[in-house]
């Protein structure tokens, strides 16, 4: 059994379903991701940020293909190999950037998604784990 670890600590908990660790403004209802110690919002005259997870499911907002590798500190397992990108609007308000599962060809804008983790490179026998998102209404 491989052992799973996040390539970055505590953006994500995976039990249960996947929940992204974000937090919200108790003000004006931003939603933000990651977690931030104050509200970006011009227009929001307190900035009070509770902390907030976000999950589920999304629609694809707009998508790419990522052709050759992104710079540090995005790492994959040599060789690298072209992934599909998407912006995906969450149910709860949250527009987020992700890769996906599945092949452009596949791709569709104001297509179902949903999040889920998945090994981004292996560090000796460690897969590291980010989320993704993949076509959503399967199994
Ligand atoms: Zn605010």
């Amino acid at each position: 059994m491989e052992n799973h670890s996040p390539c970055v600590p505590g953006l994500f908990e995976d039990q249960g379903g996947v929940h992204l660790l974000g937090a919200r403004c108790v003000t004006c209802g931003t939603p933000y991701f990651p977690r931030q110690a104050a509200c970006r919002n011009p227009h929001c005259g307190e900035s009070k940020m509770e902390d907030c997870s976000f999950s589920g499911r999304g629609t694809v907002w707009s998508y790419s293909v990522a052709d050759f590798s992104p710079p540090a500190p995005f790492k994959c397992d040599p060789p690298f190999k072209p992934y599909v990108i998407a912006v995906v609007d969450l149910e709860n308000g949250l527009r987020i950037v992700g890769q996906m599962m599945n092949e452009f060809e596949e791709m569709k804008v104001g297509a179902l998604v949903e999040l889920v983790i998945d090994t981004l490179y292996h560090e000796g026998d460690v897969a590291r784990t980010t989320w993704k998102f993949k076509p959503a209404g399967g199994h």
